[in-house]
């Protein structure tokens, strides 16, 4: 990295998606006290992932990346925070029953508020307002959509509020793989879908009462290596949110010393991406990333160039570092066989490491005949199949998925109606039933697992 980085200096270049604050004095209020507040995250964590997500590269562990499109404070809660890390939960249970690989879980959770958006106005009832664009910059009413400062501290105590319910979660039993019933499947509706499930947590049960009396539990593998617990039975997860506001994102960059080598860290998640709006070479986002010690995702859509792509590696991982950078592809399904294999050899001739992730979300989003943002749960299903299927055409390897799906139940206990099709077989009739995602449709409990039962087949053959 050259000498001349630092958490600021994104400040000199064009910002994709900025946002323009009334008060800038008020701003600055704002991140000068963020910037004294204590780190999300640790180093420690950081750098664990960063191993973990190295072995992914290397085959020997999946990714799973998921959780909501965006957060909001409302949904801040404990039935939320609990039924999402179930879902992921669950999932990652399926993967490492069917791959018989360990699952680094990194969920969109505990800070993922800020949304960027294909224009800056919208018409709300022939009124030109800005649009919403997370709820850490304005709010979703249409008279709130003035960007507030306030909202940032908002997301920074909405974070550490989110984290540590969730470290409680999993250093207090709910997270262990010994109690996997606990996780909820009470309300999953298809037998078959209970049953192969059931059918999974019965044979993990046996087989870690096995290892318990083998006495094999106390010995740490290699996956759990780079510093931190060593149980088998204990998972690990870590956070992640698109890096959009750098403003934020710089005050909570903190320069800390690993392995006798000084690094910036950013405290605010474990894992930070660059979106597919905000990935121009010689822009703001790609100059923040390229200092950050982070382990960094980047959207990877159609647009991207061949050449642009191993481009921005270079700019981003000049050393050619293991675990530092995954690639989230997002084509859509019609567009994923002109575009994959491409980026693919250019990555190969460019000799970077990388971990390939498949986001069959973003690029297969469509507005139904009643006018909701919806997904069809078979296009989704066809770009993770194509992507599955070009990886071993090319000689590559997937090495995990990122999701947009929610384990939330309304009151009565039912799951979201946000995409068709699945094993539920939704309808786009059916879409406003219980339609509660305020940015993309999410894939609810039982078609994440109908997901996580396809991606395991698959590994399994
Ligand atoms: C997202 O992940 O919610 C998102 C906006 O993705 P992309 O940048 O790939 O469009
Ligand atoms: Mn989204």
């Amino acid at each position: 990295m050259s000498d001349t980085w630092l958490p600021s200096s994104w400040r000199e270049k064009p910002i994709a998606q900025d946002v323009k604050y009334p008060d800038e004095k008020h701003l600055a209020t704002v991140l000068s006290k963020l910037s004294t507040l204590p780190p999300i995250v640790t180093p420690q964590e950081i750098e664990r992932l960063r191993y973990q997500l190295g072995l992914v590269q290397r085959n020997e562990a999946f990714l799973l990346h998921a959780g909501d499109c965006a957060e909001s404070f409302d949904a801040c809660t404990h039935e939320n925070i609990s039924s999402k890390i179930g879902l992921i939960l669950s999932f990652s249970l399926i993967l490492v029953w069917g791959a018989r690989l360990p699952v680094v879980r990194v969920g969109r959770i505990a800070g993922q508020y800020a949304k960027p958006r294909s224009s800056s106005f919208e018409n709300v009832g022939g009124r030109e307002v800005l649009s919403f664009r997370g709820d850490n910059v304005n709010g979703l009413d249409v008279n709130d959509r003035t960007p507030d400062p306030e909202r940032l501290l908002r997301a920074y105590f909405h974070s550490t509020t989110t984290l540590n319910y969730l470290r409680g979660l999993l250093t207090s039993g709910f997270a262990s793989l010994h109690h996997p019933r606990d996780w909820s499947l009470t309300h999953v509706r298809s037998p078959s879908l209970r049953r192969e499930f059931e059918t999974i947590v019965d044979g993990l049960s046996d087989a870690l009462d096995f290892s318990r009396t083998i006495g094999v539990e106390s010995n740490s593998t290699s996956y759990e290596r780079g510093g931190g617990r060593g149980t088998l039975g204990e998972v690990d997860f870590y956070t992640s949110h698109e890096g959009l506001m750098l403003a934020y994102e710089e005050a909570l960059t903190r320069e800390f010393t690993s392995s006798k080598k000084k690094h910036y860290y950013n405290t605010s998640a474990h894992f930070l991406w660059i979106g597919d709006r905000t990935r121009q070479l010689t822009g703001a986002h790609v100059e923040y990333f390229r200092g950050i010690r982070n382990p960094i995702g980047i959207k990877v859509g159609p647009s991207m160039e061949a050449g642009e792509l191993s481009r921005l590696l270079d700019i981003v991982n000049p050393d050619k570092e293991t675990g530092r950078v995954t690639l989230i592809t997002r084509y859509g399904a019609r567009k994923i066989d002109d575009h994959l294999a491409g980026h693919i050899s250019a990555v190969q001739k460019s000799g970077h490491p990388v971990a390939w992730i498949c986001d069959p979300m973003h690029g297969n989003t469509l507005t139904s005949s009643s006018g909701l943002k919806t997904r069809n749960f078979g296009t989704i299903i066809e770009e993770l199949t194509a992507c599955l299927r070009i990886h071993n055409a090319c000689n590559s390897r997937l090495g995990g998925v990122s999701l947009e799906f929610t384990g939330e139940l309304n009151e009565e206990g039912f799951s979201v109606t946000e995409c068709v099709g699945g094993s539920m077989e939704l309808s786009e009739e059916e879409l406003g039933l219980r339609y509660q995602s305020f940015c993309d449709p999410r894939l609810n409990f039982e078609q994440s697992l109908d997901v996580a039962f396809l991606i395991s087949n698959h590994f399994k053959q």
